[in-house]
């Protein structure tokens, strides 16, 4: 029976339990970001993360803030993605000129023009 139930303590400060190859500091890479007011913030990630997310909220006021250094096309798409997210998710409404090309080619549009301009110039000719 001798070592069984056994309670092994140790004095407060006797003996460090510490073995000199305890959990290493992760490394860090610090991401930067803008904000529409150009407030930056600096926002530390895992060195092994492997895609940073396009947008930060700024630390001062809130607001969307893309990362630095993106590719501008990224940024101008993480920026619409943040003006639709402020419109409540609605994206922004098309133009009547985008409507109108999603009906018309330039052809056929200059073709109805001319129809139109020579039914003007006859009701002038016709009036004068
Ligand atoms: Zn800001």
């Amino acid at each position: 029976m001798a070592g069984r139930g056994r309670i092994v303590g140790s004095n407060l400060g006797g003996k460090s339990y510490e073995n000199g190859d305890g959990p290493s500091v992760a490394e860090v890479r610090q991401a930067r970001y803008i904000c529409p007011d150009a407030h930056v913030t600096d926002v530390p990630f895992s060195a092994e993360a492997a895609d940073l997310p396009a947008v930060w909220d700024c630390s001062d006021c809130g607001d969307g803030a893309v990362a630095d250094g993106l590719d501008p096309d990224v940024a101008t798409q993480a920026r619409e993605a943040l003006a639709v997210a402020a419109r409540g998710g609605k994206p922004l409404a098309k133009t009547p000129w985008q409507h109108l090309m999603e009906r018309r080619t330039v052809p056929e549009l200059e073709v109805i023009l001319e129809e139109r301009l020579a039914l003007l110039r006859g009701r002038l000719r016709a009036s004068a």
